[in-house]
């Protein structure tokens, strides 16, 4: 069966997922690349070094972004969220690493997907913070 989740259900599989495809269009291309974040409910937020992405996003900051929750191919939840792209500085930026580095640093095994504050690609090693604040929101599910 195929189906539309309802909010609740959008807020569970935002809030319960690490790793998600962050989509942004600038200067007639258009780029989508996997990246961890975290939710609270209110903002979806990241850590980057500086790059292409950042790049696009600073020039459009609309952006898309793609979560999915998957046991199979027959039993899936996805959400996808349109927003924009906010760059965080001083407390804000602090508090986004803090709220990065209390999630994932269970779950990381990895330079580029790792809470650390820092960035290994960055050139000083310190990461872009930014957080997406979710304008409009779908999901979809498949269950069998
Ligand atoms: C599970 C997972 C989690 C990740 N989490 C993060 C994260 O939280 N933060 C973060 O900054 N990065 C993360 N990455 C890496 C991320 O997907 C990008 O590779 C990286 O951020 C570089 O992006 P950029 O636009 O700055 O690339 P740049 O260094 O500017 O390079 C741009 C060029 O490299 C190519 N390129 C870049 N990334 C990829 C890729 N993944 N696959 C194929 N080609 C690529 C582009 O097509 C383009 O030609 C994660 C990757 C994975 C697989």
């Amino acid at each position: 069966m195929l189906g539309t989740l309802d909010d609740a259900q959008i807020e569970q599989v935002l809030r319960s997922g690490t790793l998600g495809r962050l989509g942004m269009h600038a200067e007639g291309r258009t780029y989508v690349v996997p990246v961890t974040y975290v939710y609270d409910g209110d903002a979806i937020y990241g850590h980057t070094a500086e790059g292409m992405k950042v790049r696009m996003m600073r020039a459009n900051p609309a952006v898309c972004f793609e979560v999915e929750d998957i046991d199979d191919m027959a039993n899936w939840r996805t959400v996808i969220v349109w927003g924009e792209y906010e760059e965080l500085s001083g407390d804000l930026a602090t508090a986004c690493m803090n709220l990065l580095h209390a999630r994932l640093a269970p779950v990381t095994t990895s330079e580029t997907a790792g809470p650390a504050g820092r960035h290994p690609a960055a050139k000083d090693g310190v990461a872009v913070a930014y957080r997406i604040r979710p304008t409009v929101r779908t999901g979809r599910f498949e269950k069998s």
